[in-house]
């Protein structure tokens, strides 16, 4: 799976992660602060009835012989709803609803109003209420009744309370009278004082009763997370998909340039300028690339200077440093295949042996030197006149062999001669005055002789005929007893 591909999916899953995180955390977080808002404004409007109950009738037990806590509660609630009309200050009429507190009168609704008035005057005059009741003397962060609406009858409250008192005895509601709230249970209990003396507790019941108007906040509520959650879902994988894709595309060319150098094209330079751990790696690459250039570079200089040292140690090996012509180890190697190939096909093959004659004379007479000279000037008439399968080197002092492959003696006698013509046609006196060279030598081309020393051997005898019959000619054994010597020569 490519990097994009992964980083895509990782970053689908870490927001699908994040979004149900904040979906629980915010569902949990919303509904216990509902839970505690709902729970205080409950219990503030129960207090306030259960104050008024006990204030109304000095105890418990003397209002419960007059009328039970709810019968009170609905009582006091329809009571203190008051519908009103009256003039405002400028002599306009109006109308309205409010609640009695005892000796004052809190305005809910105001409205201006053409018809007769019925009940009492505005909040700005007198008013016709009856006066206070139902415990007027309430402390004073006890609340009015709880009216949700002040139309309509008082609604389901969120929470159902148990009062008990001091013991755990439950007072109401009068189904559950007679039982003890458990001590773990009292606890959660909330205590309702009267001028700072506590009466009885409420306790709670169960989970919270949301009304519409609660659903419909918290429907609204959970919509506007919703659209919260999914824009920032939107901009987190736009944001995710911008930067992976910067990501994968540095890393592409990154692959690239690393596939580029295995193909053998060394100097790489990838264009990533950010300064994250991928910036760090283009440069670090960057620099490996060069240096790799450079070594390579440096290493096939390396090479080709070897292989030159190996290639002239190949020719110190086997080539004569004087003459240049192939030395007596490279011509005996050579010669052994030669023959062998020879031996095996039955073809013929021809071995001769050169040696300049007198030669000690000329070293004496003229120089060290001039000898030098002559042996080089020798080896390149040599092969000059000699065909390019054919093989010569220098045996040894002012030796020579040959090994002319695919010829017989005839034929390798007519190449002896035309080489000894051409030395002794030669005009020495370029080198030095009065220098004149020759050379005789002796040819075989008896390959059932059995190996390759036996040829030479055998040409080295007719070499020694040839010196003994005169010098200066090519001896074989062609024709027994006869000098090879060209007409020329005599
Ligand atoms: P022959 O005709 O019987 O072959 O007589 P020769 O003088 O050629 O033979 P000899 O073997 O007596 O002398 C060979 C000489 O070749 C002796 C040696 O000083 C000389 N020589 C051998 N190698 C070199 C070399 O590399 N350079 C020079 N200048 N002379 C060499
Ligand atoms: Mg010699
Ligand atoms: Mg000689």
């Amino acid at each position: 799976m490519a990097i994009r591909s992964k980083f895509i999916l990782a970053l689908l899953i870490n927001i699908a992660i994040a979004v149900g995180i904040v979906g629980v955390v915010a569902h949990e977080l919303l509904m216990q602060r509902f839970d505690a808002i709902a729970l205080a404004r409950s219990a503030r409007n129960f207090r306030g009835d259960i104050a008024a109950y006990w204030l109304t009738y000095g105890s418990w037990e003397d209002g419960q012989k007059v009328e039970s806590l709810h019968h009170f509660i609905q009582r006091r609630d329809a009571s203190l709803i008051r519908r009103w009309t009256g003039t405002d200050p400028n002599g306009s009429a109006i109308q309205g609803t409010a609640f009695d507190k005892g000796d004052a009168v809190d305005a809910l609704a105001i409205t201006p109003w053409s018809g007769p008035r019925d009940a009492g005057t505005g909040p700005a005059g007198q008013h016709d209420l009856p006066p206070g009741q139902f415990g007027s003397d309430l402390p004073s962060d006890v609340p009015p009744p709880a009216v949700r609406s002040p139309d309509g009858p008082r609604g389901t409250p969120p929470f159902i309370f148990i009062l008990f008192d001091h013991d755990g005895h439950v007072l109401n509601p009068p189904n559950q009278s007679g039982r003890i709230v458990p001590h773990e249970e009292r606890v959660h209990a909330i205590p309702i004082d009267i001028h700072g003396k506590i009466v009885a507790y409420a306790l709670p019941q169960g989970r919270i009763n949301l009304s519409g108007a609660d659903r419909s906040y918290i429907e609204a509520m959970w919509q506007s997370l919703a659209i919260g959650v999914a824009a920032a879902s939107a901009i987190g994988i736009a944001l995710g998909l911008f930067f992976g894709n910067r990501m994968s595309r540095a890393l592409r060319q990154l692959t690239a340039a690393v596939q580029n150098i295995r193909d053998g094209r060394l100097v790489q330079t990838v264009s990533i300028n950010s300064n994250d751990e991928v910036g760090v790696l283009a440069r670090a690459f960057n620099e490996m690339s060069e240096e790799l250039a450079l070594s390579h570079a440096k290493l096939k200089e390396q090479n080709r200077t070897i292989g030159e040292q190996a290639e002239r140690l190949r020719d110190l090996a086997t080539r004569d440093g004087l003459t240049q012509l192939n030395n007596r180890r490279y011509f005996d190697e050579a010669a052994e295949r030669m023959f062998a190939l020879a031996r095996r096909h039955g073809r013929p093959l021809a071995i001769a042996v050169g040696d300049l004659d007198h030669f000690k004379n000329i070293n004496d007479s003229f120089s060290h030197t001039i000898g030098d000279a002559v042996l080089r000037q020798i080896a390149e008439l040599m092969q000059r006149e000699l065909r390019a399968n054919d093989l010569v080197a220098r045996y040894g002092g002012e030796e020579f062999i040959f090994a002319f492959a695919e010829t017989d003696l005839a034929a390798a006698v007519d190449c002896c001669e035309r080489l000894r013509r051409a030395i002794e046609g030669f005009d020495w006196t370029t080198i030095q005055p009065g220098l004149a060279v020759t050379i005789s030598i002796g040819t075989s081309d008896d390959v059932r002789a059995g190996s390759l020393d036996r040829m030479v051997s055998a040409a080295d005898r007719q070499l020694y005929r040839a010196k003994a019959e005169g010098r200066n000619r090519v001896c074989s054994a062609l024709v027994p007893g006869k000098s090879a010597k060209s007409e020329a020569a005599q």
